[in-house]
């Protein structure tokens, strides 16, 4: 059994089309920064993640199905906007196909971005679950646990109970996609609460993500 941890690599570029925390989201054409539902302000953009449709069959099936998953959170007024919950409203995961995106305009007001852009890089550990995978990295590379960002696919590790998300097209349970940290820098991280995770859900054939955090 293994874990694909996210690990940082170094910075990137704002618009790269590589899975980062950070930076500017790339979107298709037509595409409206999300708003919060509860203080109607434009949310930050906190995460991009070049995801697989699993059970693709065949290169035009295996084209159509590499998605991008860009994560968005409320943090205009931290911890009023229930931005840890995956149905209120205060937080977005939208499922893109990965062919034609370009830069969102960045609105003007608002906490709309994060002030470091990190790279990631999937590497595959012979361990399971999370948390051992995480701490085996950290003692093979001599590298500190915060460098890992999180996990993409395997098992959700929950730090509270299991909050699988049913997709809202066809109520089936989401598929899990990735765990996130908050960061390795706590000037440039993100807030699931403080020492929180977050995880991302999408169910690929409604074209439906799901983000929450739990601390
Ligand atoms: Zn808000
Ligand atoms: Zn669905």
């Amino acid at each position: 059994m293994t874990t694909t941890l996210m690990t940082y690599i170094g910075p990137v570029d704002d618009h790269a089309l590589v899975t980062r925390t950070g930076g500017v989201p790339l979107v298709p054409a037509g595409f409206t920064w999300p708003r919060c539902a509860a203080c109607s302000g434009p949310m930050q953009f906190i995460a991009q993640l070049l995801v697989n449709a699993p059970g693709a069959q065949g290169a035009e099936a295996a084209a159509a199905a590499e998605c991008v998953l860009s994560v968005f959170m409320c943090q205009n007024d931290p911890g009023l906007c229930d931005e840890w919950d995956p149905g209120a409203g205060g937080n977005r995961a939208l499922l893109f196909p990965r062919a034609g995106l370009t830069p969102a305009p960045v609105p003007t007001e608002g906490e709309t971005l994060l002030s470091e852009t990190c790279g990631i890089d999937c590497t595959a550990i012979d361990a399971v679950p999370y948390h051992e995978a995480r701490s085996n990295w950290s003692q093979t590379y001599g590298r500190p646990l915060r460098d890992v960002l999180g996990q993409l696919g395997g098992a959700p590790a929950w730090l509270q109970h299991d909050e699988t998300p049913a997709c809202p097209s066809c109520a089936q349970p989401m598929s899990f996609m990735a765990q996130l940290e908050e960061g390795r820098d706590h000037r440039t991280a993100m807030n699931f609460g403080g020492g929180g995770c977050g995880y991302v859900f999408a169910c690929v054939p409604c074209k439906e993500g799901s983000f929450l955090w739990q601390c």
